[in-house]
């Protein structure tokens, strides 16, 4: 065990050392509060607690991994692993799985994601003959979640007038019915929302004193990251399960809290002292992440607020340059501006892409910078928007794998009872979903019981049901005797899914075969990885919770080089060098939405702060004259947020107004030219500035830092299979590591590799995705 008490300072080391009770740690951004809760685990295990006792909630799984593995370095990695961290839904989707029996669900609930969620409602609407366009299927979800989230259930919310009326009021009289079949269809698909997550723990514990108490016995110390942003119902979870032993340890920054608009309620850090006897009170000040400019900049934003706990943040770190403020004629320019910045940045600095985060506040925005990235061949990665797991080729195996695992899953049977095509038409679905509806049954049992049931469907078709139902059974037979990654694989050949990709033949489907088999690798992981695990055997089940609750930041690349793209709300936590907020304009960001009222301006200004104190060294701001809004093209103007950062931390690089651009160099290799540097070295036109064209050597660099492309990696799966003991690799997921045996041939040749991240990991080389360092 390293001194690990030594890499904190001493307002960090006072609550990692206050083994018992509750405490609250308020501090500003970058000032350490994760790795106050990190190393309080540590310490916690070092005394003697059991890891088992311990329960940690993250904002991300990946954030979990993250303190995770830290942890294993300092108590030993075999300790590490009995510790329960991760997100609210992925600790209670677990918890659920194993007392569904108390609620009537299926131990085997299928969890569905916001994709099916929408698309059930969007059925319902359908199907009670109600006006598309004024029950618009999304916001009906959100409204829905909004209720689960307050924990208004179906009973309560028709014994309550007054929502009624405002739903009435709001032209949606019968939105209390759509919830009520919602919540039905769900419950007799043995299926849970994201929301049910925590409703339905919520309903466990306060149904059943018994179960709470062997929970309470369990996690006798809590421990929660961003504590600003839980939610009512997260907050009553945390606050019965610590109840007991009262050693709960929150952290957070109310200066952080973002997700007001999806139910978080501030008051929860607020009122943290009140809810606890004798609440220890800590607060960092010194933050280690960012220059004294971003730091002060970012004090003079939050300054602005009312609602806020004062706090002092200040920095030990350098100067550092100024923020680097710019205006673009459009949306385009603007991206160029950033592509641009970030090619110079990467190469003046020797910087990796992954050292660069461009933030913005609506996901529309990406598509510019993505555009202008793709011109310059920087390899870029778009977190939040759809995720692999989301994509329909993916979808539609795992709607497969979801279905034979729970046959009452009705999202996943809709998707693939007719594909690939076999005959089975809308209007049979139809006289399905009425008969289930009717005796009471799931669609699967009714089709399972067809020849029984009186229905208005010929022989034909008859026996097509039977054969389905049939196809899935001999899968559920072979799940029971093989592993995930078999049954997928059967799956994806059996069922005709990679025939009818392969008959299409075009580019794209092309493409998602390839995703298929990206899949079957992620099985094939997945079940090698928990082959190793003490408590998991690499169920189908497994799998499908952990893809389910896999928020896209959690993605296996993440470790690969490549510019982050991101909304802010995803930022949280999170750190870069080099830090690019775009569109900052008035009714952008501030959102247009969000300010009719003091709070909610409040709220944005708050994800500003949390955007600009991502930034380690350099943060640039920028925002255009004119961009396209509701396909018009509107005048812009810059956000009231670029005004309130203090002069003496912002410069402004504005490009000339008169100036027209004319592209000076190569632009095969550079793109287009960054207009700042013009401004700085005044061009006179017609000069082009020579400083600019780029030397032998940084062609030969620029050459060298394009991307693989990916003919290259049927090549790199047969170069793998010639690895060898003491090796340095490097895993999409697991990070760098040493290969410490290698065991099988051929095709069946695996390695077992010591990940810095992952710990010690078997992986058959034949899928493994490693790269020889
Ligand atoms: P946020 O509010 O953004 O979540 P935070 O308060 O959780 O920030 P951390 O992420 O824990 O802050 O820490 C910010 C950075 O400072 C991290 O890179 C962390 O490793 C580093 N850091 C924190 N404390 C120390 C310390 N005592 N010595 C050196 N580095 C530190
Ligand atoms: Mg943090």
């Amino acid at each position: 065990m390293e001194n690990y008490l030594a890499e904190l300072n001493d307002a960090q080391r006072a609550p990692v050392l206050q083994k018992d009770g509750p405490m609250i740690v308020i501090a500003g951004a970058g000032s350490g509060k994760t790795r106050v809760l990190t190393y309080r685990i540590a310490y916690l295990m070092s005394k003697g607690v059991d890891p088992f006792n311990i329960l940690s909630l993250t904002f991300t799984n990946k954030a979990a991994r993250e303190m995770k593995s830290r942890i294993s370095k300092i108590v030993g990695s075999s300790e590490a692993k009995n510790l329960w961290m991760g997100t609210f839904h992925s600790i209670f989707a677990k918890i659920l799985r194993f007392e569904a029996d108390k609620l009537g669900y299926p131990s085997n609930f299928t969890i569905y994601d916001t994709q099916d969620s929408q698309r059930l409602i969007s059925a319902i609407i359908k199907e009670l003959g109600l006006d598309k366009d004024v029950y618009k299927y999304k916001q009906v979800y959100s409204k829905i979640s909004s209720y689960k989230n307050s924990l208004i259930t179906v009973k309560a919310y028709f014994q309550n007038g007054e929502l009624q009326e405002a739903d009435a009021m709001a032209k949606r009289p019968r939105l209390g019915e759509i919830y009520q079949h919602y919540v039905d269809r769900c419950f007799k698909a043995g299926a849970m929302d994201f929301d049910d997550l925590l409703l339905k723990t919520n309903e466990l514990i306060t149904r059943f004193p018994e179960v709470l108490a062997k929970y309470q016995n369990r996690f006798r110390y809590i421990l929660v990251d961003e504590y600003q942003d839980t939610n009512h119902s997260q907050y009553l979870i945390v606050r019965a399960l610590s109840d007991k032993f009262q050693n709960i340890c929150v952290v957070g920054d109310d200066a952080q809290s973002i997700y007001a608009f999806r139910g978080a309620n501030i008051n929860n850090i607020l009122n943290f002292q009140r809810d606890y006897d004798n609440v220890e009170m800590y607060r960092l000040e010194q933050n280690y992440r960012s220059t004294k400019n971003i730091v002060e900049a970012a004090n003079s934003i939050i300054d602005k607020n009312k609602t806020k706990l004062e706090k002092v943040v200040w920095t030990a770190n350098d100067e550092g340059p100024k923020i680097i403020v710019n205006r673009l004629l459009t949306d385009g320019e603007e991206g160029r501006y950033v592509a641009s910045s970030i090619f110079e940045n990467r190469m003046e600095h020797q910087m990796k892409n992954g050292d660069f985060a461009i933030l913005y506040r609506t996901n529309a925005q990406s598509r510019a910078m993505e555009d202008a990235l793709r011109k310059r061949d920087i390899p870029y990665r778009i977190f939040g928007g759809l995720s692999f797991y989301q994509r329909k080729e993916i979808k539609d195996v795992l709607s497969y794998l979801r279905l034979l695992v729970n046959p009452k899953d009705e999202e996943a049977l809709k998707r693939v009872i007719n594909y690939p095509a076999r005959g089975i038409g809308a209007t049979t679905m139809d006289k399905l979903v009425l008969a289930a509806n009717h005796y009471k049954r799931s669609i699967f049992e009714v089709i399972d019981n067809i020849s029984k049931i009186d229905l208005k469907i010929n022989s034909g078709t008859r026996n097509k049901l039977t054969n389905f139902a049939n196809m899935i059974k001999s899968f559920q037979v072979m799940a029971q005797k093989e592993d995930a990654f078999s049954v997928a694989e059967a799956i994806a050949k059996k069922t005709g899914l990679i025939q009818e990709l392969k008959k299409d033949g075009t580019p794209e489907g092309i493409a998602r075969i390839e995703n298929i088999e990206e899949l079957l690798n992620g099985i094939k992981d997945f079940v090698e990885e928990q082959k190793e695990l003490a408590d998991a055997e690499g169920s189908l089940a497994e799998f499908l919770e952990d893809v389910a609750l896999a928020t896209d930041m959690d993605k296996a690349t993440e470790d690969e080089d490549r510019v982050a793209l991101m909304t802010i709300h995803l930022a949280k936590g999170l750190e870069y060098p080099y830090v690019y907020i775009v569109g900052l304009e008035e009714d952008l960001f501030p959102s247009g939405m969000s300010m009719n009222t003091r709070s909610e301006l409040e709220e944005e200004r708050r994800l500003f702060y949390v955007a600009l104190t991502r930034a380690e060294k350099k943060a640039y701001l920028t925002y255009t004259q004119s961009r396209y809004r509701w396909g018009k093209l509107i005048d812009a103007e810059p956000s009231r947020f670029i005004e309130e950062i203090d002069d003496q931390y912002k410069e402004y690089m504005i490009p000339q107004d008169d100036y027209k651009y004319k592209p000076l160099i190569d632009s095969d290799v550079f793109g287009e030219v960054d207009k700042s540097r013009l401004r700085q070295t005044k061009p006179k036109k017609g000069t082009p500035p020579l400083a600019h064209k780029p030397s032998e050597e940084q062609l030969r660099k620029l050459r060298k830092l394009r991307p693989e492309s990916s003919a290259n990696s049927a090549k790199a799966s047969s170069e793998a299979l010639k690895l060898e003991t003491g090796q340095m690799v490097e895993h999409m997921r697991f990070g760098k590591g040493t290969i410490i045996g290698i065991e099988g041939v051929g095709q069946d040749k695996k390695a077992e590799i010591d990940f810095e991240n992952g710990g010690l990991k078997k992986l058959l080389l034949r899928f493994a995705k490693l790269k020889l360092l």
